[in-house]
């Protein structure tokens, strides 16, 4: 897909919005450029996630996906949406049927692993095409070099699962569990500000890979 002939377009749509509904022209720009990225911190409100070594899933959760949110915004020309940006609840349905509405072009979950292990996976549904699996092999990748800048961290490899945000989402989709909540080691590790960073910054370093900024 060529960039500049998408801007033409929308430059167009626009003009063309602006006739037929000028009292709403005032309301801001209503077509943004760049991809549609939808990030999905995951759980939030009155589900936790999971919690130990005081710490709590979707605070984590919210924390890297906001800002893999403001670096792929400071360094690419993008459209992000997310299915919260604060501490609110959100059920499994609302966050796919938004990305699908909106039209995301990839849809990336965040989370953290419970359990008793070590290390990060992620996920893509089972028998998604090439295109997905590019998505997953190169967000997988630069989350466990950034991640990797800061600590030894565990590849527990790339993963394939039946989650309703894999399965109903109507875009390439995946989904990292980013190291044990309940797990010291990680979650000494989750407590320091540069490792939150670290995850983010190749959170949106694999995005930017797969769409090609
Ligand atoms: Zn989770």
């Amino acid at each position: 897909m060529n960039g500049n002939s998408v801007l033409r377009r929308r430059t167009l749509l626009a003009a063309a919005a602006g006739v037929a509904a000028a009292p709403f022209a005032a309301a801001g720009p209503a077509f943004a450029a760049g991809p549609k990225i939808y990030l999905d911190p995951g759980h939030g409100g009155t589900d936790a996630g999971a919690v130990a070594n005081g710490l709590q899933e979707k605070t984590l959760t919210l924390n890297i996906a906001l800002q893999t949110r403001d670096i792929l915004k400071a360094n690419y020309t993008v459209d992000v949406r997310m299915s919260r940006t604060t501490d609110i609840t959100r059920s499994l349905a609302y966050r796919t049927d938004d990305a699908n509405a909106w039209g995301a072009a990839i849809f990336v979950s965040i989370h953290i692993n419970a359990g008793g292990g070590t290390g990060f996976e992620s996920y893509r549904y089972p028998g998604v095409g090439a295109t997905t699996q590019r998505l997953h092999s190169l967000v997988h990748s630069n989350v466990l070099s950034q991640m990797r800048t800061i600590s030894s961290i565990t590849d527990r490899g790339q993963k394939t699962a039946n989650l309703h945000v894999l399965r109903e989402s109507n875009m390439p989709a995946v989904l990292t569990e980013n190291l044990f909540i309940d797990t010291v080691a990680n979650a000494n590790l989750l407590k320091r500000a540069d490792f939150i960073t670290a995850t983010a910054r190749g959170h949106a370093r694999g995005i930017a890979a797969f769409l090609g900024l």
